[in-house]
């Protein structure tokens, strides 16, 4: 390594902008949900456009949870989920005591297979969680046609897509019944721990925002502000504690007056990553037809048969040399919770069974200097010739 630094897989890109904002709101003296919470919500929307509603939550997770409670999603209910996705997807169909009812993925964008999935629909089905995996969206004209066909709501997993856009629509921007963003640390902007919910129904919004905290029917600025007593309120249902804070969306709104050039950024590295890497047994990602606006969340590349390593040894190999890698994902149905609670069999999924062997997740972040991503060529190509 001749003494260079080891390149993480990914690094969140804080400047000293967002440092400012959240010391800011700690000397503010609200250090619970506030007004910045209010501001993030409402800068939000306007970046998505369409008069959306939003709900700011602390993860996505929580945000997937909130919008299926909130389309009462229960037992015996069904709700299409892809495999190819990290497990919170389809852990909070069971947080209702629904049933994730696991789907394969396109073999180019790894995104949900539309046939595979209508081939999957019961008289229980109830909804579908399109994951825009990598940031690639899914495309929204095919998606509206399937669930509008089957009757489904759509709850779009846009944990990697903030900002992407397919044929003319940004991800959140549709008519889907929710679409959630993730703000975790290695997404693609972050609040630390956080997450968004984006609607145009108003009830779904309504329902989610008292959910959020404790089914408390004001949250609690509203609460320090109405004309009511501040100690009155009504427990209305069992909620959850869900609430995003002030100093994290103080974080959030610095992130998001940078998503684009951030997505900018890692556009660039992804696109010297295609240049460099096109000689080598691999296959790169795709990156949607014309006009799309991929998120570059994620730069995953799959290695042939010919590749003189195999997947986890070139993993090892890379480590060696001081580059952190990670691969997107070990597929639900090779997890063993969702391979007992479904049944599932790796021959039933045979695109997400094959790519899970030959994939890995190479390091990209805004932040990333051009000598590192020179660097990451360099080994990745030393290790594949
Ligand atoms: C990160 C991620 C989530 C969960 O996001 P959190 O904000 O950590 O809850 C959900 N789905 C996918 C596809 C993710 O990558």
């Amino acid at each position: 390594m001749h003494g260079a630094a080891r390149i993480p897989f990914a690094l969140p890109d804080i400047g000293e902008d967002e440092i400012s904002a959240v010391t800011e709101a700690m000397r503010s003296g609200w250090l619970t949900s506030g007004p910045r919470m209010k501001e993030f919500e409402s800068a939000f929307a306007e970046f998505i456009g369409s008069g959306v509603e939003t709900v700011s939550v602390n993860s996505a997770t929580a945000g997937l949870h909130l919008a299926m409670e909130a389309l009462d999603i229960g037992p015996g209910d069904e709700v299409l989920v892809p495999t190819w996705t990290f497990t919170a997807t389809a852990e909070v169909v069971r947080y209702l005591g629904a049933t994730p009812v696991l789907v394969d993925v396109e073999p180019d964008t790894l995104n949900l297979d539309l046939a595979a999935a209508a081939a999957l629909v019961t008289d229980r089905t109830r909804a579908v969680m399109p994951v825009h995996f990598a940031g690639l969206p899914v495309a929204p004209g095919p998606l509206r046609d399937f669930a509008s066909r089957h009757g489904l709501n759509v709850v779009e997993d846009a944990a990697h897509a903030l900002p992407a856009a397919r044929d003319g629509e940004l991800v959140g921007s549709g008519d889907s019944a929710a679409t959630v963003f993730s703000f975790y640390a290695t997404k693609t902007i972050t609040t630390g721990e956080g997450g968004m919910i984006v609607t145009r129904d108003p009830d779904l919004a309504h329902r989610a925002r008292v959910m959020r905290l404790h089914g408390i029917s004001r949250d609690a600025f509203d609460r320090y502000r109405s004309e009511l007593p501040a100690w009155r309120y009504d427990v209305i249902a069992p909620g959850f504690k869900y609430n995003l804070t002030d100093p994290a969306a103080a974080m959030g709104l610095v992130q998001l007056g940078r998503a684009e050039s951030m997505r900018s950024a890692r556009e660039d590295i992804s696109r010297r990553y295609d240049e460099a890497l096109q000689g080598l047994p691999l296959t790169l990602p795709p990156h949607g037809p014309s006009g799309t606006r991929h998120a570059w969340h994620l730069y995953v590349v799959r290695l042939h048969e010919d590749a003189p390593h195999g997947r986890d040894t070139l993993i090892e190999r890379l480590a060696a040399l001081g580059v952190g890698t990670s691969v997107h994902f070990i597929p639900l149905h090779l997890q063993p919770y969702w391979r007992d609670l479904t049944g599932a069999r790796p021959i039933d999924f045979p695109v997400a069974s094959d790519t899970f062997e030959r994939c890995l997740s190479l390091p990209l972040y805004s932040s990333m200097s051009t000598s590192d991503v020179d660097r990451v060529i360099d080994m990745v190509t030393q290790e594949l010739t």
